[in-house]
Order: C-alpha cells, then sequence, then structure tokens
C-alpha cells in the first residue's frame, strides 16, 4: 500500500468518526506527509547524482598538457578539463594537427608538439 492509499484510507475511517478536529490534524498530517515523501524523491535523485559525479571524480586522469582522459575508456579520448573544473561536465575535445579544441568553452592545447609544427610549417611557411 503506498503512502496516498494509507492515508485515504485513514481519512475515510476519520471522516466516519465525524470528529472535525480530528479531520483537520489528518489532513494537514496528510499534506506534511506528501511533502516529505517528496522531498524524499528530491533528495534521492539528487543523491544518485553526487554518486554518479564522484565515481567521474575518481576515474578522471589528469596530463602535462591541460586535457583529460577517463580511466578505463579509450586515451585517445580527450576531455576539455576547463569544463571539467569550471562545471564538472565532461566536453569531449575535438583534435586536429596536434591540438585539440573544446567546442563549448573554446580552450585549446597543444596535445602533440611535432604534429602541430609539422602542420605550421606546412601551411603557415
Ligand atoms: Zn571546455
Amino acid at each position: 500500500m503506498s503512502l496516498y492509499e494509507g492515508l485515504k484510507d485513514v481519512a475515510k475511517v476519520v471522516q466516519q468518526a465525524d470528529n472535525v478536529e480530528l479531520y483537520r490534524q489528518l489532513i494537514d498530517l496528510c499534506e506534511q506527509a506528501l511533502d516529505l515523501q517528496a522531498k524524499i524523491r528530491e533528495l534521492t535523485e539528487e543523491n544518485a547524482e553526487l554518486k554518479k559525479k564522484h565515481n567521474l571524480e575518481e576515474r578522471i586522469q589528469r596530463h602535462k598538457e591541460l586535457y583529460i582522459t577517463l580511466e578505463g575508456e579509450d586515451c585517445d579520448i580527450f576531455f576539455c578539463s576547463h569544463c571539467w573544473d569550471n562545471d564538472r561536465k565532461l566536453i569531449q575535445l575535438e583534435k586536429s594537427y596536434g591540438e585539440s579544441t573544446c567546442p563549448q568553452c573554446h580552450w585549446s592545447c597543444i596535445y602533440d608538439k611535432i604534429e602541430y609544427e609539422k602542420y605550421k610549417q606546412r601551411y603557415y611557411y
């Protein structure tokens, strides 16, 4: 039996007893119980979200260059350390010719200097 169903059954019995004050108190308690149930649901969801973030936090691997990878995932997939540090969001970086750029905050870093220099020499000199 759900909380709502149980309260409804008790309310019927109290209503039949024809005691207005008892009925008012029961209605007040019902409202409090339903508010508490909503709060429990909200906190349960928040707790699940925090656990998910905490588990991610433990898998974060930092590097000398300003990107992060996730332990247990493909190490060629880079995420933005700037977005992670500011908002705890995992934003995958776009990689091109040794440079990676965040599509969200536009932070960029050079993760492969040799490839980056080759690209620069080919197109800029
Ligand atoms: Zn970013």
